[in-house]
């Protein structure tokens, strides 16, 4: 199946099963903004305490916070958002779409590593067990020619960003024939740039109303916290602040369903650290969250990290965890060392010092900081994305059939266990209402007794529940009951007695943070 249906299919699967609902749908909607329903706000609460446990709980030097989201509007000055947290945009004049310049380019560049990608997996296959890559790289004509025009492409792209060149980032979009994705055409305006922020207006009376803004990243709330936090915990460095919330961006280009937003909730954590060890840090973080990805068991081929080549105004080094989304390697999260820079400029802006004494160096600094950032509702998609499967397969009477199974890790899961009675009568409904009222304390239940097993059986495959428990005649006589596994789809007769330890075991958060510990 073509990814691009892939994700198609996807997206109608989230409507369908209660994952996720356009905004204010029975108006025709709000363009990238999306509610969660009944089944995603379970699994984005269950990725939250994924999050949550693998800072907060295992790292005695990371604490929590829950900050605003406006904030005094010095705040974005001091920051650089309110000059520099802008996107070049640029329309096309036939189709009447708009783009983000960049991303253009970005895809372009993109294409074209592809590209030399392909050359060379043509050769490994024409030259078999020979083959020997680096030599190719280093002396194919045509591997040479596409790298040195990605090189020269990307320095030019690089050297117009960071100049804020705008003329010059068109001329790259015209001198590399780049054209509109959707209309082939290649009548392109001037590169305009644009602020990102939502602003609003606090105070009743108009006069005295003050801008403020939605806060569009939630780390500004843990930098001009880091006083209160640091004495009130009496916290030493190196220490981390934790923060789960919403940001608001006003995405020009706001495409691939939840992937991009223009309100959504982030997952920051900011570590503050001696200038000096930030190097050391950075890789430590890198590594941990790499972990983090990985420790949910999908396929490790879906992950890669992308160093950046132009750095944001606040950063000495910069890499993102890319996932492979169906419509290709895209970004889920940032680490990001983010020097003395935030505090600096707080410092700066509100005339007071926002410094650490350190005892063992006997003297006070600005700390530095590192940063990891990841998007709630992207690492949502990327958990949907690895998890939706259309199989076939044989039913019991040797008919064939299809089912859409959604294969997530079993701590992720809306629902744990799923409890039916084979029939609605003979006792057998009220059997299995015990079951899952003594089990309920412990996972999420779902007691259904509609529809033939085998729907059932489908509907909670469609929401990802591990588990179905079916509580039969003989579990009259022998206090057993079958366990059916959703991803081989095997049953297995087991006492009532042993189904709390057999799902713990599957289901436990802790099995999976062990692996980070
Ligand atoms: P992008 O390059 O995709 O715009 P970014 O580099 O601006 O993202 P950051 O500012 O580093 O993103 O934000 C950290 C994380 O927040 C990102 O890795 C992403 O997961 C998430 N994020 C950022 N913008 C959005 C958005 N519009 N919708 C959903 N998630 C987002």
């Amino acid at each position: 199946m073509l990814q691009e249906d892939i994700f198609k299919k996807l997206t109608a699967h989230c409507k369908e099963y209660g994952f996720i609902f356009q905004s204010s749908e029975i108006y025709d909607g709000l363009s990238a903004v999306y509610d969660y329903g009944q089944y995603g706000v379970e699994l984005k609460n269950n990725i939250k305490k994924y999050w949550w446990d693998a800072m907060v709980l295992l790292n005695d030097d990371i604490v929590g916070l829950d900050s605003a989201i406006f904030m005094h509007p010095d705040v974005w000055k001091a920051s650089g958002h309110v000059d520099a947290f802008n996107d070049p945009l640029i329309d096309n004049r036939d189709s009447k779409k708009r783009y983000r310049a960049d991303v253009l380019i970005e895809e372009f560049l993109e294409k074209l590593s592809e590209k030399i990608n392909k050359e060379v997996a043509k050769a490994a296959r024409r030259f078999g067990e020979e083959f020997d890559e680096a030599m190719f790289r280093k002396t194919n004509a045509r591997i040479l020619d596409l790298n040195q025009r990605l090189e020269s492409v990307r320095m030019r792209f690089v050297e117009a960003s960071e100049k804020g060149d705008l003329d010059g980032i068109r001329q790259l979009i015209i001198d590399c024939e780049i054209a509109d994705p959707v209309s082939g055409s290649r009548n392109w305006t001037e590169v305009r740039q644009f602020n990102l922020m939502f602003d609003t207006r606090v105070g009743s009376v108009s006069e005295d109303a003050n801008t403020i803004y939605l806060r569009p990243e939630t780390a500004q709330g843990i930098f001009v916290n880091f006083m209160n936090v640091q004495k009130s915990g009496r916290m030493k460095l190196p220490f981390g602040i934790a923060q789960i919330g919403k940001a608001f961006r006003n995405e020009i280009v706001a495409r691939q369903f939840i992937f991009r937003m223009r309100e959504f909730e982030q997952m920051e954590m900011q570590f503050f650290i001696r200038p000096g060890e930030e190097k050391q840090w950075y890789e430590y973080w890198k590594d941990k969250r790499m972990k983090w990805h990985k420790a949910l068991g999908f396929s490790e081929s879906k992950y890669r990290f992308h160093d950046h080549v132009k750095l944001a105004h606040y950063a000495d080094a910069a890499t993102d965890i890319e996932f492979d989304f169906p419509f290709g390697f895209k970004e889920v999260e940032g680490i990001h060392s983010r020097t003395d820079y935030d505090l600096s400029q707080h410092q700066k802006f509100c005339g007071k010092k926002l410094q650490y004494f350190d005892n063992e160096l006997n003297k006070s600094y600005v700390p530095y900081v590192v940063e990891t950032s990841i998007g709630l509702d992207r690492m949502f998609l990327t958990v949907l994305a690895a998890s939706w499967k259309e199989e076939k397969i044989t039913k019991a009477n040797g008919q064939e059939d299809e089912r859409v199974v959604l294969q997530l890790p079993p701590l992720l899961a809306p629902v744990k266990l799923a409890v039916f009675p084979l029939v609605k009568k003979d006792g057998l409904p009220e059997i299995s209402q015990k079951i899952r009222d003594d089990l309920r304390f412990d996972f999420a239940c779902q007691y259904e007794e509609k529809d033939s097993i085998g729907r059932r059986y489908r509907r909670q495959d469609a929401i990802g529940t591990p588990f179905c428990i079916t509580i039969d005649h003989q579990t009259r006589e022998d206090e057993t009951v079958t366990i059916r596994y959703r991803d081989t789809m095997e049953q297995e007769r087991v006492p009532v007695g042993k189904l709390r330890e057999i799902i713990s075991e599957k289901v436990s958060i802790k099995k999976v943070l062990e692996k980070l510990y």
